[in-house]
């Protein structure tokens, strides 16, 4: 193991103190890697270039570490595979030694699962081994600056670039605002508002789609929560889409909870299970949706009459509110397979005693159709679009009529 400090090498303390009188005219670098040549290529590599400095290198974890600690360097160039431990977990403790360190991790593989860890555990990147020379410079330029590099994740949403839009659902006997849907939005810095089609797919392949739903929820209880005061009639109810990652997760009752408690809106939040993603119902997932019921919350199943196993799953799980699939709505009123579906979808979520929503009403006559099968609540482009907040907002105050 070695760490090679740097030529010069004041104290630590006055490295921070310069580090936080500004930014520094040098990036300073620390090369983590036990791959003696790949170590030293990088080295030469960094040493060449104009507006970078390495102080120092390391070959284990722990070396890395203490290297972190003793030189705090702006940014650490880490290794994913050392031979004491795994860069992921240096760089948790760098980054908790040294806030102002930024660490970007190498690897020779970028599974989701990874890189994720690595977001995390605070890093600002993830890199290929393989990337280019000039790029991983720019990168780390990029890095110091403040920026992030987790392109082998794709480029996903988080933080207060998810927005949450909500499409109201109506109840089509008594002609009023039953709930919201809360469907979630990415604010692309270049590429504007982008809807799930464009980027729940990629998400949904990793355990960033649980973060996903929980933002989603909290957002979405704190607007309810505005709302309740203002809303006239019987207090809206929240729908909220829940992955497979999140139903799954060991810890989901309690991540759920800890949205939830303390805003006294359990009541009113009904859960969706899609079949499209869902996994296994698993004992251990019908207790935990036991639990949440025992809440006050409801459990609906989305997509209805779309998967393999619909009746599998009604019968099976605790199921509160069914949503027939717009599929079955399309060819409404004048298909008379259609009818047929859609009246035995309704009569199959009364005879369990659930709430039956139709999604996607697109027209007049879906809508006439579907209000004179009774007791049927629905959402579609006819009635609402999905809206952001403050049109939401707008249209409780006022008390909604439906501009189909
Ligand atoms: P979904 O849960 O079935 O939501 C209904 C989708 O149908 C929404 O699409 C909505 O905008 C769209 N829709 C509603 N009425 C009409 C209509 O009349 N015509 C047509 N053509 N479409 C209509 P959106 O917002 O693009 O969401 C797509 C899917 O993404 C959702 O389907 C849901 O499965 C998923 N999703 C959305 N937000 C979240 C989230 O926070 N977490 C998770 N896990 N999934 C989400
Ligand atoms: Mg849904
Ligand atoms: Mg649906």
């Amino acid at each position: 193991m070695t760490v090679h400090g740097g030529r010069d090498e004041p104290d630590p303390e006055r490295r921070r103190a310069e580090h936080a009188a500004g930014p520094a005219a040098c990036v300073r670098v620390l090369v983590v890697d036990d791959h003696e040549i790949l170590a030293q290529g990088i080295e030469r590599l960094l040493r060449d270039s104009p507006g970078v400095e390495v102080v120092g290198t390391a070959a284990t974890a722990r070396a890395a570490v203490a290297a972190a600690a003793e030189l705090a360097p702006d940014v650490v160039l880490m290794d994913y595979h050392l031979p004491d431990g795994d860069g992921v977990r240096a760089a948790a403790q760098i980054r908790s030694d040294s806030p102002t360190s930024k660490v970007i991790i190498l690897s020779g593989s970028a599974s989701a699962t990874a890189v994720l860890a690595a977001r995390r555990a605070g890093c600002a990147g993830y890199l290929d081994k393989s990337i280019a020379a000039g790029e991983l410079l720019a990168t780390l330029l990029h890095v110091a600056r403040g920026g992030e590099a987790f392109e082998a994740l794709g480029e996903v949403p988080t933080g207060d670039a998810l927005v949450v839009h909500y499409q109201p659902i109506v109840d089509l006997d008594r002609a009023q605002l039953w709930g919201v849907e809360a469907l979630v939005r990415w604010a692309h810095p270049g590429r504007g508002l982008l809807g799930p089609s464009e980027f729940l797919d990629r998400v949904e392949g990793t355990e960033l789609i649980a973060d996903v739903d929980l933002t989603v929820l909290a957002v979405a209880c704190a607007e309810l929560t505005r709302l309740h005061p203002i809303t006239r009639g019987p207090p809206l109810t929240l729908c909220v889409n829940l992955s497979s990652w999140l139903i799954s997760a060991p810890d989901f009752v309690e991540r759920v909870r800890a949205v939830v408690q303390g805003t006294g809106l359990e009541a009113s939040i009904v859960l969706e299970i899609t079949e499209r993603t869902m996994i296994d119902i698993t004992p251990a997932v019908v207790a935990e949706l036991a639990v949440l019921r025992s809440d006050g919350m409801r459990v609906a199943l989305d997509d209805f009459g779309t998967g393999h196993s619909n009746l599998d799953y009604l019968s099976r799980l605790p199921v509160d509110v069914v949503k027939i699939d717009k599929t079955f709505v399309d060819d409404l009123p004048d298909s008379a397979r259609a009818r047929v579906l859609a009246q035995s979808i309704a009569t199959l979520a009364s005879d369990v005693g659930a709430t039956a929503i139709a999604e996607g009403i697109e027209d007049e006559r879906q809508l006439e159709y579907l209000r004179d099968l009774g007791s049927m609540l629905g959402q579609g482009y006819h009635l609402w679009r999905p809206m952001p907040a403050v049109a939401l907002e707008s249209l409780v105050a006022r008390g909604p009529s439906p501009d189909g």
